[in-house]
């Protein structure tokens, strides 16, 4: 039998419809309209087109967003003097740092220098730490989303079995916490893992976050798993186009998976309505707390 597509554009337009509804609410009640800035370092293509579909998105919900565009060369001094005039502003409420960064920019110490309340990426060690102690604050973005992808299919998840390929703490290494605060047994793998293929096709979940397309063949795949494909990778064609593929062999996978996210389509839209969920939520914490 065929998987069947979880479908991340349908359920992130759900999410984003809600998330009008609690802008226009917070508006009605505070006067305050949320707002986003976000700094986008360079000219790195994907970068540019994910801080516009991020500027889209928050339009299309009410949100207020502004766009940092800062040369390559910008000095580490001045991005955290960005941050931290951005910080103290009553206006702000959420600050996004578009990845990767430059190599001469220290991304540690930009995402450390970000106030953690206004954090939408859920990157700041204050946030990273509540998520790992099971208090969440503000919950890293593309792993919410795939938690919201999982739950859309499996109503109850305590007590099952996940495999997560991939330890950035981007997706990942955040992903494996969030699964276990919901109950979820999960082995995080990485490169150095041993019998990859072995684990991860015993897993009742598997999550994909590598960076290699295609790299999950229907052998790492449990009969009837839930399969969460993160990867975006872009592939050139011959004749000079290129398409985006994901870390897993979709053809072979939907042979054995019960569900499957596509890409596009699966993870990439709901890390953007989790931004903005983030962003009223850093506005209702902020206004809740002044
Ligand atoms: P990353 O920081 O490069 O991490 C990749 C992870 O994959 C590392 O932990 C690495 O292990 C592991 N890995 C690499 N080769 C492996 C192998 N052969 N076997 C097992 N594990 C292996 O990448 P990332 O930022 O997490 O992103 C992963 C993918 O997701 C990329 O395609 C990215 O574009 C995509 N992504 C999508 C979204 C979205 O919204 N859909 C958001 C973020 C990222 P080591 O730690 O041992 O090196």
């Amino acid at each position: 039998m065929m998987a069947q597509l979880i479908d991340g554009k349908a359920l992130a337009f759900l999410k984003k419809q809600e998330t009008a509804e609690q802008v226009k609410a917070f508006l009605n009640q505070t006067g305050i309209q949320p707002s986003l800035h976000v700094l986008l370092i360079g000219d790195h293509p994907p970068s540019r087109i994910y801080v516009q579909n991020k500027k889209k998105a928050c339009e299309l919900v009410g949100i207020h967003s502004v766009v940092h565009q800062l040369p390559f060369d910008v000095t580490q001094d001045d991005v955290l003097n960005l941050i931290r005039g951005l910080n103290v502003r009553q206006d702000v409420h959420g600050i996004l740092v578009q990845l990767p960064l430059p190599q001469h920019l220290n991304t540690q110490e930009i995402l450390e220098t970000l106030h953690p309340k206004k954090d939408v990426d859920g990157l700041h060690p204050y946030n990273l730490g509540r998520l790992l102690m099971g208090k969440p604050l503000l919950v890293p973005c593309t792993p919410q989303g795939c938690l919201q992808l999982i739950q859309s299919v499996e109503k109850n998840i305590q007590g099952k079995t996940a495999v997560v390929i991939g330890r950035s703490l981007l997706v990942g290494r955040s992903l494996a916490a969030l699964l276990t605060n919901y109950d979820v047994t999960v082995t995080l793998a990485h490169s150095k893992t041993k019998d990859l293929k072995e684990i991860s096709s015993k897993a009742d979940i598997l999550v994909a976050a590598i960076g290699s397309p295609e790299f999950i063949t229907g052998d790492y795949i449990k009969n009837g798993a839930v399969v969460i494909d993160v990867g975006i990778n872009r592939v050139e064609l011959e004749g000079g186009t290129s398409c985006l593929k994901g870390d897993v062999n979709f053809k072979e996978a939907a042979t054995v998976a019960s569900f499957i996210t596509p890409v596009p389509g699966g993870v990439g839209p709901m890390t953007i309505s989790n931004l903005l969920i983030n962003t009223v939520k850093a506005a209702q914490l902020q206004s809740s707390s002044s």
